[in-house]
């Protein structure tokens, strides 16, 4: 089969002719429906080593948002049906440590000894024809959702769910929270969930008008563009002056945590979100009171079933740009020129 693999740290990845994968026991083979793209994925092309990742070396197949329907089970699994349409939860933990078994595999607290992080994060991931997952704990049945619509919320619905639900009791009426990189595929998602589960006022930040306008089209109240040297000021105007309750910053460079440092409010949470490394200076004045800072990381077996849930009712719904297999290689160069429209998903069939 065919499958887009990272053949070598720090260069483009491939198009190369792979074998199927077969499930040995306990395994599942998954025919990928979809396959989201995701800006983590840039950083690991782009930045990544072995170093990063757990001493994993290249070849690996792409791919860490994946939903699709069950191809054939491995001896001993029960409870799943050959055809089954099925979303994969992408950090594959240790399985049996305290947090794995609070499905909360993102925290595996044996990940410094993980062959890898899952598929598509060392393991051979989602873009691909097929996929092979090593447990049944890891899928979960989509129901009526259509395997496309379901891939993108596997990450990029999961990880800013996981971040605003730890902060739902600042979230209340008269509430603001700002979402930073409001136009991207997490940020667009961000804005959705905030408007089902909460009455906050939703200030969008992005670098793109296009990124407000999307943010917007999809619930945000404000929109303010971070390039302005007076989005801090503007924002904190929104927030009658106080900032706002929550932060969360998608991106994580150097300038939107700034810009999040100055917007977070008294007792407020500022959750970095984003993965781009850059470093906020903490002393006891850079910010307000009783200011929590807190990096989240993707979400739990069962928050992504919560996810699910609010798609199957219509509350949220990812914008998706869809590219075959074959335009994948040139849709990484679309996504880092910023050129995609809400996330990236590659349909392999
Ligand atoms: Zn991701
Ligand atoms: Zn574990």
């Amino acid at each position: 089969m065919k499958a887009l693999q990272i053949v070598k740290w720090k260069s483009a990845p491939e198009l190369r002719e792979v074998p199927d994968p077969e499930p040995g026991p306990g395994e599942l083979v998954i025919r990928v429906g979809a396959a989201g793209a995701c800006g983590s994925d840039l950083h690991l092309l782009d930045e990544w080593d072995s170093g990063t990742l757990n001493n994993v070396e290249p070849p690996f197949t792409l791919g860490h948002e994946n939903a699709g329907w069950i191809d054939s089970l491995g001896v001993g699994v029960t409870g799943f049906e050959v055809g089954q349409p099925v979303a994969v939860y992408g950090p594959w933990g240790c399985g049996t440590c305290k947090n794995c078994r609070l499905s909360m595999e993102n925290y595996c607290l044996n990940l410094a000894n993980l062959k890898a992080w899952g598929g598509g994060l060392g393991f051979n991931g989602g873009m691909a024809e097929k996929l092979l997952v090593p447990s049944s704990r890891l899928v979960v049945p989509l129901g009526d959702l259509e395997p496309i619509k379901a891939a993108p919320l596997s990450d990029a619905g999961l990880t800013p769910y996981h971040a605003i639900k730890r902060s739902m009791h600042l979230l209340g009426a008269g509430s603001s929270v700002v979402v930073i990189g409001a136009g991207g595929g997490l940020g667009h998602m961000a804005v959705q969930i905030l408007r089902a589960m909460t009455p906050a006022n939703i200030i969008a930040v992005d670098t793109r008008e296009s990124g407000l306008k999307l943010a917007k089209d999809h619930g945000a109240h404000h929109g303010v563009l971070s390039s302005d040297e007076n989005a801090a000021a503007e924002i904190l105007d929104l927030t009658g002056g106080n900032g706002a309750e929550v932060v969360l910053d998608l991106v994580g460079a150097n300038p939107t945590l700034k810009l999040a440092a100055e917007c977070v409010g008294l007792g407020g949470h500022l959750t970095i979100v984003g993965i781009a490394g850059g470093t906020l200076p903490v002393s006891y004045f850079s910010q307000k009171f009783e200011v929590s800072i807190a990096t989240t990381y993707w979400g739990s077996v069962l928050e992504l079933m919560e996810v699910l849930a609010l798609a199957e009712r219509g509350l949220i719904e990812a914008q998706i740009t869809q590219f075959t297999l074959d335009e994948a290689p040139a849709m990484y160069d679309k996504l880092r020129a910023g050129k995609v429209v809400g996330r990236a998903v590659v349909v392999p069939g």
